[in-house]
């Protein structure tokens, strides 16, 4: 279920506009990204489906500033990233935007709770205790912060990342195959709390997936061939999904 937005209240957390990008040169290049354009709308839970290869993980790389565009341009808010000094994108997407990665990448030497706080002592910035408190309960990771990585099963390390990336409270979550190395216990129970950030926090999230089920959490599905859109659902449901794959040849 998702708040319903009037007018005033949908604008664009991301924008991709004409987004090309070509791997190599010459008879091997590859159109990873052709001519993409999308709004992101703040509020809403995006996900990015389709066939290996369609381009997924590199839309998701180019909007989140990991990776850059040949041609076309990608606009957080109302910043054009392509525009930004290196200093100012590290600066961008420590305090504006939040990562979630299907191998978690927390820092094994950090308590869970220094991992989840790192984003902002990195800004040198301090945790809001009240937030801080909210999160890590919405993650159900209370008793286990003075935990290493190490420590932690393979779901409860995501939900630490998942906390991680929503301290900042970023503008947007950016999230590549999060459920991936997860069962599905640990995957529910990661679908549930992104769900929720974007129900009660307003969290505007995009996730890239090639689950169905995992899609099926959010609020808009985006399905992508060849680096390009080729469909667009909305209420999704699992099945309607698993039907819209099959016409794509997955
Ligand atoms: P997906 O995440 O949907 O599986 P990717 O975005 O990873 O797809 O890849 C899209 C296309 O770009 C594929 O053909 C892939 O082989 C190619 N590609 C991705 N990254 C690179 C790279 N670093 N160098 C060359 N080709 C790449
Ligand atoms: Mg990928």
């Amino acid at each position: 279920m998702s708040i319903t937005k009037s007018p005033s209240d949908i604008r664009a957390a991301a924008r991709v506009v004409g987004a090309t990008k070509l791997y190599g040169r010459g008879d091997s290049t590859v159109r990873a990204l052709d001519n993409v354009s999308f709004e992101f709308t703040a509020g809403v839970f995006t996900a990015i489906m389709g066939p290996s290869g369609s381009g997924k993980s590199t839309l998701l790389h180019c909007l989140a500033g990991l990776d850059t565009l040949t041609s076309g341009q990608v606009l957080i808010g109302d910043t054009d990233v392509a525009k930004l000094s290196d200093g100012d994108l590290t600066v961008l997407r420590r305090n504006r935007l939040g990562f979630i990665f299907q191998t978690y990448n927390l820092v094994p030497t950090l308590t869970a709770e220094e991992n989840i706080v790192l984003p902002l002592r990195l800004g040198g910035r301090k945790a809001d205790p009240a937030w801080l408190a909210q999160v890590v309960a919405a993650v159900g990771l209370a008793n286990r912060l003075g935990h290493t990585p190490a420590e932690l099963s393979g779901g409860q390390q995501q939900r630490v990342a998942a906390a991680r990336a929503l301290i900042t409270r970023p503008e947007i979550v950016f999230a590549d195959e999060p459920t991936g190395a997860l069962d599905s216990h640990s995957s529910t129970e990661l679908l549930r709390f992104l769900r929720q950030a974007v129900d009660e926090y307003g969290q505007t999230i995009v996730m890239v997936t090639h689950d169905a089920v995992a899609a099926s959490y959010a609020d808009r599905v985006l399905f992508l061939r060849d680096g390009r859109i080729v469909a667009e659902m909305t209420e999704p449901t699992a099945e309607r999904i698993l039907d819209a794959m099959k016409g794509l040849g997955e």
